[in-house]
């Protein structure tokens, strides 16, 4: 009767000991992993990217046909390292697999529309860390400007948050390319308000940095003088001033068409702008 009443007490404490282990094993790695994050966040600060940008533990390829597109029309993609080029491939991948595209209006959804469309993005928020958007899920694609009943007027783009869509005028897409140093790039404009729109809305180290870099340039528009210096150049179109929003996505087309001349005349605002999407050559 006593090895009994042993037995049952021994496995009483060795389960009580197991369940005490367990907790302890789960709440260190809650603390190790609020310890890597507030890390980061205090590195970031500092040296104004995060830990790493790309880590895929199964890298993601494209088919044939749709690399193609890639090695053949986007410089961009053919500038990088083969290693980097994977990772763009990667990410290419995974942004045609979450988006719903829809075309309109008889505008086809080829591999060239949807590879075109997502490479634009990744190449936008290739140095960040977080490279897909939740605030929206459609990418409505028409042959040409197209009329918004919402809006009651013609559109060759824009980003609409409350119906999660973007849409584009194929045609103006194109034309964004076709001259890639007219600082004019209509995919690179509208995925900018999304990702502006995302950033607000997000708590990842990526998204902090872009925030924390757009307060920056915007206290660098405070100053009267440097405003109208930004103004009088004539080199960032008039567009820009319609509002802050307007200015971050036309600033950043002119980050990736005209890089040269972009730091050459505006450092300070170029630097930020590098800062904010973690950008590097590669
Ligand atoms: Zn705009």
């Amino acid at each position: 009767m006593i090895a009994l009443y042993f037995l049952v007490a021994t496995s009483t404490e060795e389960a009580d000991l197991r369940a005490m282990w367990s907790v302890m094993a789960i709440v260190l790695m809650i603390l190790l992993f609020y310890g890597i994050r507030l890390l980061e966040l205090v590195y970031a600060y500092f040296c104004k990217k995060p830990f790493y940008v790309h880590l895929y533990l199964f890298p993601k390829r494209l088919t044939n046909e749709q690399l193609f597109v890639l090695q053949t029309q986007f410089p961009f993609y053919q500038k990088l390292t083969p290693r980097y080029q994977a990772y763009f491939e990667h990410r290419v991948r995974r942004f045609i697999l979450k988006y719903r595209f829809i075309g309109q209006q008889g505008q086809p959804i080829t591999d060239e529309v949807k590879v075109l469309i997502a490479a634009t993005s990744v190449m936008l928020t290739f140095g960040m860390r977080n490279y897909l958007y939740t605030v929206f899920t459609k990418i409505v694609v028409f042959p040409s400007k197209y009329y918004s009943a919402a809006t009651q007027a013609y559109h060759i783009g824009e980003f609409n948050p409350a119906l999660k869509t973007i849409a584009f005028s194929w045609e103006d897409f194109v034309a964004g390319y076709q001259d890639a140093h007219d600082n004019r790039n209509l995919g690179l404009h509208e995925f900018s308000h999304a990702l502006h729109f995302q950033c607000a809305k997000s708590h990842h180290v990526s998204a902090i940095l872009f925030e924390k870099m757009f307060v920056k340039i915007l206290q660098e528009l405070k100053n009267p003088e440097y405003s109208e210096q930004l103004r009088e150049s004539g080199y960032f179109r008039a567009y820009a001033f319609e509002n802050r929003y307007e200015f971050l996505a036309v600033l950043l087309e002119h980050f990736f068409e005209t890089p040269e001349t972009f730091r050459n005349h505006f450092l300070v605002l170029y630097d930020h702008i590098q800062k904010m999407i973690n950008f590097r050559d590669r």
